[in-house]
């Protein structure tokens, strides 16, 4: 299948041509102006289209569907939530997002991701984990492990391990939404982070961590995270740190957002917190980008208001608040990837899956466009939207 007459988009570079790949494989095999004869071959010209690679959501929780309160998903049963799970990932996927690292709840995301992989259920390529580790109380300690004292941080890591997760989430600090905990307050010791991600490091997975504070997301670095999720608070001594020891920040600003504009029908717990973090939020991810952090976008869907499908707007955020356009697109997909471990992705490079969106118009002009693609390719298969007739 060859696409032409096209603008391509990939990592931060945008050019005219086309783009090749064989739908039995599922990958691209060539790129740029393929020469190759296609007389046995289907062509689509798409002149005044866009193809790109499929966003890649580098933080989705498929458990939450924009509750108020992520209490209300405490009392599901795991075979309802696998069920939501199911259906929030063919929205993802048909959304436009052909990968995702979800933040698990129990041990539901794994057999979501195994179910994606056969084919019984439609949605994006997964790296999932099992349950947040957390201690005694904490952020997320509903859906979570929680953890009292370095050994049992160990246990912890390594039971999600058999369980299946592809890597290790804890929370650093507390969170907006969870009753009870401070999101800039530093809720696990040193000891207990070391050996999170020691124990993580040991077992080939890479460890990812919550954290809102400057303290936590510092205490996280040292401790040599991969990835800080969310870092609300940063200050000039948490972005060296996250420079110097080569961590990825995923800033997830669709989070605050979609809460500060449902302040009226969020929980009064969460309008509070939520209020005196949001301008702070983007002057910290500003700074961030200003430094040269590496940039991972994620969207956090699923938490308050903030609903699977519309993970896009985060490429917006990000371009609005310091990023090119370009740069921000670039977080959503090849970095995103990368960053999460999921290889073959975000890329527009052969060999790599034909995970593509044809987008009418130039993205890079109007970021609106990346809400609504044209179409949705994963592994060469349009699941999403259509082609145009071919030639
Ligand atoms: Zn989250």
């Amino acid at each position: 299948m060859i696409l032409r007459d096209v603008t391509l988009i990939d990592g931060d570079e945008k050019w005219r041509g086309a783009i090749q790949y064989d739908p039995e494989t599922g990958s691209i095999t060539d790129v740029g102006d393929p020469s190759r004869d296609a007389e046995d071959e289907p062509v689509v010209s798409l002149p005044g289209r866009t193809v790109m690679p499929g966003l890649v959501d580098a933080h989705v929780h498929f458990s939450l569907s924009g509750e108020a309160s992520v209490e209300d998903v405490v009392g599901m049963s795991d075979a309802e939530l696998a069920l939501v799970e199911a259906r929030n990932a063919r929205r993802t996927l048909e959304a436009g997002v052909t990968g995702v690292r979800a933040m698990g709840a129990r041990d539901v995301d794994p057999e979501l991701k195994r179910a994606v992989e056969r084919g019984d259920v439609p949605g994006p390529r997964m790296v999932a984990n099992c349950r947040s580790v957390t201690v005694t109380g904490g952020h997320g300690h509903h859906l979570g492990r929680e953890i009292d004292g370095p050994w049992d941080a160990r246990r912890a890591v390594r039971e999600q391990l058999k369980r299946g997760a592809d890597f290790v989430k804890f929370m650093t600090t507390g969170g907006v939404t969870t009753p009870g905990t401070e999101p800039d307050a530093v809720a696990v010791t040193d000891e207990e982070l070391e050996a999170i991600v020691d124990e993580a490091h040991r077992r080939g997975v890479h460890a990812a961590t919550h954290a809102h504070g400057a303290e936590g997301a510092k205490a996280a670095a040292r401790a040599g995270v991969d990835t800080v999720e969310h870092g609300t608070f940063l200050d000039d001594e948490a972005i060296d740190l996250l420079l110097e020891r080569d961590v990825t920040l995923v800033p997830t600003l669709s989070a605050p957002y979609h809460i500060v504009r449902n302040l009226d029908a969020a929980t009064e717990e969460s309008a509070r917190k939520t209020r005196s973090v949001y301008e702070r939020h983007i002057e910290s991810f500003r700074a961030a980008v200003e430094a040269g952090v590496r940039v991972a976008g994620g969207t956090d869907a699923g938490t308050p208001f903030n609903a699977h499908g519309a993970n896009a707007a985060e490429v917006a955020f990000m371009a609005e608040y310091g990023m090119t356009p370009l740069s921000a697109i670039r977080a959503m997909t090849e970095t995103a990837a990368a960053a999460v471990g999921l290889e073959g992705s975000g890329t527009l490079e052969p060999g790599t899956h034909a995970d593509l969106l044809v987008i009418d118009g130039d993205p890079a002009e109007d970021l609106t466009r990346l809400n609504d693609p044209a179409a949705v390719i994963k592994g060469g298969e349009v699941v999403a939207g259509a082609l145009p007739d071919r030639e």
